[in-house]
């Protein structure tokens, strides 16, 4: 019979699309709030130097001593650098501008890409307890995404409900073919989240058929829609769920929640299992 482990240690979500704008940073910040309101125990690790989701949480520039920074350059550990935020059971780990990729690249290691695989795969990140870890990525594929890739079990695509918010996705997945060739063969796609979605706008609904013919599976079936409150939470510094917890935004990311942990429990039995 297969032993089940009390805790296995978190599992390790990028939130990737090197397009700008698409709801990274928004889904990071909600699906990490509706994880954390299922008991789970959640930590966001700001993996961008606009700092957006340690802005949108109520970090202060003043507050962000420690950050991602220090996490990648090994100046600080992972328990150092974990803020609490408001939202019970949501943690961060903050960045400020010192995140340039152009400090990381100057990082005279071969391992460059490994940094926060570093810091974050090892045993004493178990003691921390987190069951979900997600990463809120730069709008680019920089060595700042890979080095979320090389750390990650998976990762979540935001899609804009756009015209050619397909086009970038096909350098995204070579990417991640990269990384699974070289540095890290278990990262997986969990899935593509279709963001600011307008039923009632055709564009929407042809980007959604094109997503869920080309990609099938792996489209989540929960699509976050355009919803004014996920907007204005960032500027009052708290997750839509707390913000409006009954507006459209926080029902959807709510649902996205729920198919994570389905998915990341269906991949512990494969573990278990394997
Ligand atoms: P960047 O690439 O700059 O990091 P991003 O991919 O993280 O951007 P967000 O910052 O999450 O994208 O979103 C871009 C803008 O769109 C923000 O102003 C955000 O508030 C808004 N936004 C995101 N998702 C939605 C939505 N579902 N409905 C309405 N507005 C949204
Ligand atoms: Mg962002």
């Amino acid at each position: 019979m297969t032993k089940l482990h009390l805790h296995d240690g978190p599992r390790i979500i990028a939130i990737a699309n090197q397009k700008g704008g698409v709801g990274k940073t928004t889904t990071t910040i909600n699906l990490g709030a509706a994880l954390a309101e299922q008991k789970k125990h959640v930590l966001l690790i700001d993996l961008d130097p606009q700092g957006n989701a340690s802005t949108g949480l109520g970090i202060d520039q003043d507050q962000r001593e420690l950050t991602t920074y220090d996490l990648l350059t090994g100046d600080a550990e992972l328990a150092e650098t974990v803020q609490k935020t408001e939202f019970p059971g949501l943690f961060v780990v903050p960045a400020t501008t010192d995140l340039s990729s152009a400090d990381i690249e100057l990082i005279d290691d071969q391992n460059r890409s490994f940094l926060l695989r570093n810091a974050l795969r090892n045993g004493r990140i178990d003691e921390l307890g987190f069951d979900y870890i997600l990463i809120d990525c730069p709008p680019s594929l920089n060595i700042l995404t890979v080095n979320a890739m090389v750390a990650a079990h998976a990762i979540i695509v935001p899609l804009q409900s756009e015209f050619f918010a397909l086009e970038g996705l096909s350098q995204l997945i070579l990417t991640v073919r990269n990384v699974r060739q070289s540095a890290n063969p278990e990262l997986k796609i969990d899935g593509i989240a279709l963001t600011m979605y307008d039923q009632r706008n055709n564009l929407s609904l042809q980007v959604e058929d094109d997503a869920r013919q080309n990609m099938g599976d792996m489209v989540f079936k929960t699509v976050i829609p355009r919803n004014v409150r996920l907007s204005e939470a960032p500027s009052f510094a708290m997750p839509v769920l707390t913000y409006d917890s009954t507006s459209k935004g926080s029902m959807a990311y709510r649902a996205l929640a729920l198919e994570v942990i389905a998915k990341s429990q269906v991949k512990k039995v494969q573990h278990h299992d394997a």
